[in-house]
């Protein structure tokens, strides 16, 4: 397959969740997806464009293809490893266009498909999307709707870069369905209708089922599988605290989509979040639900636009343990960052990684953004007191490089530029340097023995004058 550069600028989307036929007896059973899926695609670089590569699930199944909707043109499928990750097969399709489209046109392309969708459980461990008697999950890493290009190892990130789209989805009878970052167009059809603008960048992200609702005041609202209503409960209770506190301390979220939409999961899918819109799994711990709740109510108050993992991690790992700190006593705060501590010193190999370059390593992204990133906010705050902190998260956030990018060179120029540091005689280009251009632990010195309180207020006076 000759790969040319093409882009697709807007899909249609007529999509059928398909329960399976035995779904009564086997509930796990996978259902089945059908999809007829028109895109606009645009020839991009400086020569014409013959042909174009899609990449798909799997086990979905090109039957037709065709330019507008009816002229049919030559398209080949075949079963690929993506380099890089061997054990992670997708679907690769090529469609030979009628003629070749010229520089910067566009053409209407459409591709009907099918087949089972039971996730890339090989190669993700927490990607089981999956259409079942209860729940159906589609989440953009699954690859069910034709991502541009071929099975390269990016290919996940691709498929998180979303063009406009229009979508109408058919569903069993009694099933509710949302899809992240969309408009819903109208609630009266069999068949609900989205609609999402360009650019908002959290892949086509579906979630359906057969929900109930629950909602505290008018900032959320919690789905939850038949028979787990207390539990929705203990989640509005959980994300409206979250929500309260850290719009007071910074003012409302940056993705503000009301209400807040959380949605229960089945336990082994592993929650998400995409703005305005959260994937919980249950679990019956109240103050477990607090904390991951709490964690993923955060990240609507994090910029990590482009997914930058040290920013949407640690900062939102770090909101989590002030939170956690004020519903439950200052010692929940510094017992969350303990465990954050114990875990990066446990994995000395992420440890050698600076924080700038976490994203480089993917083994090591978890460890060093999570367990590394909190600490460094932790550090901080100390520097800066409380007034200052929030000052400078509000200041950051609502920024326009926090907007565009949310990347660790960001947050470090932003840092740099901000005035309260420089009067407050905050040494910030050695706080920069250590933390997030250097390796190794630095102000974790005295292991994991050292109360936590006592490592953060020492390596706080690093960079006071
Ligand atoms: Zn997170």
């Amino acid at each position: 397959m000759v790969e040319h550069p093409i882009e697709v600028v807007h899909y249609s989307l007529e999509l059928d969740l398909v329960q399976s036929p035995v779904a009564a007896v086997m509930p796990d059973a996978p259902g089945r997806i059908r999809c007829a899926c028109a895109m606009t695609v645009r020839a991009v670089g400086s020569e014409a464009v013959p042909s174009a590569c899609f990449t798909l699930y799997r086990l979905l199944r090109v039957s037709a293809a065709s330019e507008g909707a009816d002229i049919p043109v030559v398209f080949r499928q075949t079963l690929r490893e993506v380099d890089g990750t061997p054990d992670l097969h997708v679907r690769a399709v090529e469609v030979v266009f009628a003629s070749p489209i010229a520089p910067g046109q566009q053409r209407t392309l459409r591709l009907l498909y099918e087949g089972p969708l039971v996730g890339y459980r090989e190669a993700m461990a927490y990607v089981h999307d999956s259409v079942q008697r209860d729940v159906a999950l589609l989440r953009p890493e699954v690859l069910w709707y034709p991502v541009p290009g071929g099975a390269s190892g990016d290919i996940v990130r691709r498929a998180y870069r979303t063009p406009a789209f229009d979508a109408v989805v058919r569903l069993p009878e009694g099933w509710w369905v949302a899809m992240a970052g969309a408009r819903r167009e109208s609630d009266a059809t069999d068949a609900p209708r989205f609609r999402g603008e360009d650019g908002y960048g959290d892949g086509l992200f579906l979630v359906a089922g057969r929900y109930g609702e629950r909602s505290g005041d008018a900032a959320v609202t919690v789905h939850h599988l038949p028979g787990h209503s207390s539990w929705a409960d203990t989640v509005v209770e959980a994300a409206a605290f979250t929500a309260s506190t850290l719009t007071e301390w910074l003012g409302p979220r940056a993705s503000r989509r009301d209400p807040l939409v959380l949605v229960e999961i089945p336990a082994h899918w592993g929650s998400q979040v995409a703005r305005g819109f959260i994937l919980q799994i249950r679990c019956d711990d109240p103050r477990s639900v607090f904390a991951n709740v709490s964690h993923e109510v955060s990240h609507h108050w994090t910029p990590g636009a482009d997914r930058n993992r040290f920013c949407d991690e640690g900062v939102a790992h770090y909101l989590q343990a002030l939170v956690e700190g004020v519903r439950y006593g200052d010692g929940a705060r510094w017992e969350r960052l303990r465990g954050h501590r114990e875990r990066f010193l446990q994995r000395p190999d992420a440890a050698q990684i600076p924080l700038a370059r976490a994203a480089e390593y993917p083994a090591q992204i978890e460890t060093v953004s999570r367990h590394r990133g909190p600490l460094a906010l932790a550090v901080l705050h100390a520097c800066l007191g409380d007034t200052g902190f929030r000052d400078w998260m509000r200041s950051w956030i609502g920024s326009e490089s926090a907007r565009s990018g949310g990347t660790v060179a960001h947050f470090c120029q932003y840092l740099r530029a901000w005035e309260l540091c420089r009067r407050g005689g905050f040494d910030v280009d050695r706080y920069v340097r250590e933390w997030f251009e250097v390796a190794g632990p630095l102000a974790l010195e005295g292991g994991a023995d050292r109360p936590i309180t006592e490592a953060v207020s020492a390596c706080a006076a690093r960079y006071q004058p």
